[in-house]
């Protein structure tokens, strides 16, 4: 079609089966893009976002996504054009894809029918009029954004800057920043739109871990928080913990300007710890927190399909560590009690000391990992002493409360005779697990339900074919849980090959990052559908599944 060409990669049976898949590709020289954007790969992720918010934009205030749906077997059907969702996160996605060549834009089309009968008319005037809607109005420089041109450069400066401000953590010691003036809570649990209106307190860092970085386009000024130490958020409920705490677990993505959590910063593997009642654990070495655990079972080698409170905890901090991450976020509010601290009365009642509780080893867990914690915990006063941070939240305003919990922490010490008097084994690092591939290619379809959800083996309704995701809030929309199912598929098809779970994931990581997402898919059908997940949430989607071969490798 002159300059461009229109590629229709599947052309679906009939109106009833999934909608046809098509792109839109266009050279550089007819799109026209200043070489300032495309100059470096942060830059070029956050033109492909920007075009790919504009294409969904123009697809929905257009109604091209609006589907005919008239009632009646004859009735007209289809006729939509569906790009994926946006989300406030800046992610790498293949529904825009930029080379060194062209700019793609990628979509599905519901052709349209009635009955079984095709509506040809109604799908040329979708695939030439609205294709040539989106290339004006979404892909073209000249004619999409050289108007809007402010508004498209502050957003690669600020991922860019964003991106930047992510490398320099590691490069102070530190493990998360938050920018004064960051708007963190949000308007409610079901959205991630920002909280508005004259409530809002925005976030000010307290004076003595405030400090100002220089990125690429501008200086950022906010708090500062410090690689392989306790950080400790207590306070009152309601007060703001766990919103601050929810920002910092997803401060390993950029955002768009106005989202309020821009330069909410935290090192790209940050995870976070909860207790996840009934899942899956396949041969982890629990024994950093747990002995005696009924049965003679052996903590070392532990597998379950129903883990507890305490020994889920136990299994996601080993599992972590195993993928080297250097940020653990974890909330009392999501997190078994039983496994971050234990009193002493309770210790002399059950005896058995079957858990080690955190308290007892956040210390050597940071100095033999040099991993961070950052743990929100108002209820008791037992990280105090082994605390490098206290934070307190007190009416939405972060204060610095180190120095007092120290002392009160001393105070106590002298009064209170310490619990568990257990000859601990020393916090040693997981040993790498061994994957065996194949087992995660799962015969039947699999597909994602939502963010939280994939379903393996086609509609079978049992539990052991659903993987559960929810405690991953990292996986911020579907695109990247659709991208997981791929990366499965794409890993599974290799047959038998065993290696570490680590460097498999690393090796597939590797791939991406050389020859993009669509490395994870066909290359007849590529799909614009996909979010790139990162190496951590792969393996913890791994570390669920209830028919992948997990084994520690022979020592
Ligand atoms: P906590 O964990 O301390 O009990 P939350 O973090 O859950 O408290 O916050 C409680 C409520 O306060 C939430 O509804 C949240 O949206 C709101 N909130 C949090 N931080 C702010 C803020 N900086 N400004 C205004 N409202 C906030
Ligand atoms: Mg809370």
């Amino acid at each position: 079609m002159g300059s461009l060409t229109l590629f229709l990669d599947h052309v679906q049976a009939d109106p009833y089966a999934n909608p046809s898949k098509a792109r839109i590709r266009l050279p550089h020289s007819v799109a026209q893009y200043p070489a300032e954007f495309l100059c470096t790969p942060h830059r070029v992720t956050a033109l492909a976002d920007f075009v790919h918010r504009r294409l969904h934009q123009v697809c929905t205030t257009r109604q091209f996504d609006v589907k005919a749906a008239s009632s009646g077997w004859a009735g007209a059907k289809g006729g939509d054009v569906q790009v994926d969702l946006p989300c406030s996160q800046v992610l790498e996605r293949t529904a825009v894809v930029i080379t060194p060549e062209y700019i793609e834009a990628r979509f599905c089309v519901g052709l349209p029918a009635s009955g079984r009968s095709i509506l040809g008319k109604w799908a040329a005037e979708i695939l030439v009029n609205n294709t040539a809607t989106i290339v004006e109005q979404a892909l073209v420089y000249s004619t999409a954004y050289a108007g809007d041109l402010p508004k498209l450069k502050e957003h690669i400066e600020s991922i860019e800057d964003q991106a930047a401000l992510r490398a320099e953590l590691r490069t102070r010691g530190l493990v998360a920043f938050v920018r004064n003036g960051a708007i963190l809570p949000r308007q409610s649990g079901a959205t991630s739109q920002p909280l508005a209106g004259g409530n809002v307190v925005r976030f000010q860092s307290p004076a003595s871990l405030e400090t100002e970085i220089q990125l690429p386009n501008r200086v950022v000024r906010g708090m500062a928080l410090p690689a392989a130490s306790l950080i400790l958020c207590v306070g009152a409920g309601f007060h703001g913990k766990s919103t601050l705490l929810e920002a910092l677990s997803l401060g390993c993505y950029n955002y768009i300007p106005g989202d309020g959590r821009e330069f909410v910063t935290s090192v790209d593997d940050v995870v976070s710890i909860r207790s996840e009642d009934g899942r899956r654990v396949n041969s982890v070495d629990l024994s950093n927190f747990i002995a005696n655990l009924p049965s003679g079972k052996s903590p070392k080698n532990f597998s379950t399909d129903d883990a507890s409170g305490s020994t889920s905890c136990a299994a996601s901090v080993s599992e972590v560590l195993e993928m080297g991450a250097s940020l653990m976020c974890i909330d009392e509010d999501t997190t078994a009690s039983n496994w971050l601290a234990s009193s002493p009365v309770m210790s002399q009642l059950i005896k058995k000391d079957t858990i080690m509780p955190l308290e007892k080893r956040a210390r050597e867990l940071i100095e033999t990992t040099g991993a961070s914690l950052f743990l929100v915990c108002g209820s008791s006063g037992d990280f105090f002493k082994s605390a490098d941070v206290v934070l307190k939240m007190e009416d939405y305003i972060c204060r610095d409360m180190t120095v007092e919990a120290k002392k009160l922490a001393e105070a106590v010490e002298t009064s209170v005779p310490a619990a568990l008097p257990s000859k601990m084994p020393r916090f040693s690092v997981p040993s790498p697990r061994n994957l065996d591939a194949k087992t995660l290619a799962v015969q039947g379809k699999t597909f994602s339900r939502g963010r939280h959800l994939i379903q393996q083996g086609g509609e079978r309704t049992d539990e052991s074919s659903q993987l559960d995701l929810q405690a991953i809030p990292q996986l911020v929309t579907e695109s990247q849980t659709r991208a997981l199912v791929a990366a499965f598929r794409a890993l599974g098809g290799g047959g038998a090959i065993t290696n570490s779970l680590k460097a498999t994931i690393d090796a597939l990581m590797a791939s991406i990052e050389k020859n993009g997402l669509d490395v994870l898919q066909s290359h007849a059908e590529p799909d614009g559908f996909l979010a790139r997940p990162r190496n951590v949430d792969v393996a913890a989607a791994i570390n669920r599944m209830r028919g992948a071969k997990l084994e520690q490798s022979q020592q």
